[in-house]
């Protein structure tokens, strides 16, 4: 088969060989400790497990309109309104997963030749997405500010540029866990006025924070018209496998992207959006033990890193944390499999080589296991 450039542009998973000796050693009948793992272990809340039912049972089983069920669309623009964005309904697309959004979202802006920044360490799938619409990434490397950005934002002001189409900002970070301050996203703000660009805010761990509070980029002045934000159900009601997400921008941009929705996806399965509804407006408890949980494991393998005098950068976001490793963080990292027996992912997958990281979406007993495992075998 002769295969397009395109798709020949993007490289499979720098995760795919972790994954594949993690498999290989459990099927061995070894106990591995995953750490790897980008989704919360916890089920999906029972009350939005019903409501999926009910809205099967009821006959909800059939296409939506393409962007969405409009009880959906007005609860989400609502939930952004609460926000303090300034979204309607009709500003809203209803995706299967929040990659769908972004996937629509970069379709819908980058052209071949197109500039894209990116904020290093970055999420895996962006460059993928990027090249696959024949863009260029232009990197800026946080790892050198303890991953905040308001340090860089000197480094960003001097990557993008009249020629910048396209800037993606993460936050809370995945891999990082990083939140961006207030002060931060306002230099944003800034450069991407300054310079006309438009910028997708990667929202999905937004309800995951430990004690700080992150404000939505598009509600500073002048990006709600240069914003598309991103937001799913993945990660705050672990949701993962129900796929559903949606993006938020001006309308000129929702109908370049309903284009590629309805072409493509069509629309999100119809029961999930009902259970999305339930989940939007029921879970409030449930989110929050979630989120105190996390707290806590956070706080107990940082701490038991520091007795092994680990220096990590705390993170206030997210279930990731980055352990500073070996040069090869590649080799560090299927080594620390081969002989502990406990899955990471090698940071030059998000762009941060030299890193790992855990996710501590694990119990605390396994967290400590992991750590106990690495300093056995002299990996701390
Ligand atoms: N953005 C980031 C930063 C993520 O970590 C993920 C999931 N790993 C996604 C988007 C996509 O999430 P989903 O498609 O499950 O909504």
């Amino acid at each position: 088969m002769d295969f397009s450039q395109r798709i020949q542009r993007v490289e499979p998973s720098a995760t795919l060989a972790i994954s594949s000796l993690a498999s290989q050693l459990e099927s061995e009948g070894k106990d591995v400790v995953d750490l790897s793992v980008g989704e919360p272990d916890f089920p999906t809340p029972d009350n939005v497990v019903e409501a999926g039912k009910e809205a099967m049972d009821a006959g909800h089983t059939g296409y939506t309109p393409s962007k969405g069920v409009p009880e959906l669309r007005a609860a989400i623009a609502e939930k952004l309104q609460d926000d303090g964005l300034d979204y309607e309904a009709d500003n809203v697309v209803v995706t299967p997963g929040a990659k769908q959004a972004l996937y629509e979202a970069v379709q819908s802006t980058v052209d071949d030749g197109d500039e894209v920044v990116l904020l290093d360490p970055a999420w895996v799938s962006y460059e993928a997405m990027v090249k696959l619409a024949g863009g260029d990434l232009n990197r800026v490397d946080l790892a050198p500010h303890d991953f905040q950005l308001e340090p860089a934002l000197d480094d960003l002001g001097e990557a993008v540029s009249d020629d910048t189409e396209l800037l993606v900002v993460n936050s809370p970070n995945n891999p990082t866990g990083a939140v961006y301050s207030d002060a931060a996203l306002e230099g944003v703000r800034d450069i991407a006025v300054d310079h006309d660009v438009t910028v997708i805010s990667d929202e999905i761990y937004e309800r995951i924070t430990y004690g700080v509070d992150p404000t939505s980029l598009a509600t500073f002045d002048g990006m709600r018209e240069r914003t598309i934000t991103v937001n799913g159900f993945s990660k705050a009601y672990s949701m993962t496998g129900w796929r559903l997400g949606y993006l938020a921008a001006p309308e000129e941009l929702v109908s370049q992207a309903s284009k590629l929705h309805s072409h493509s996806v069509s629309s999100a399965t119809n029961f999930v959006q009902r259970a999305g509804i339930e989940a939007l407006g029921g879970t409030e408890a449930a989110v929050g033990e979630m989120v105190e949980a996390f707290h806590e494991r956070r706080d107990r393998l940082a701490a038991l890193l520091e007795e092994h005098d680990v220096d990590v950068r705390m993170p206030d976001g997210a279930f990731y944390m980055m352990l500073p490793v070996a040069d090869d963080d590649q080799q560090w990292c299927e080594d620390v499999l081969e002989q502990a027996h406990v899955a990471t992912v090698p940071g030059s997958a998000f762009g941060a080589p030299g890193y790992a990281r855990m996710s501590y979406a694990n119990s605390v007993e396994r967290i400590e296991e992991a750590v106990r495992r690495l300093a056995d075998e002299g990996f701390l």
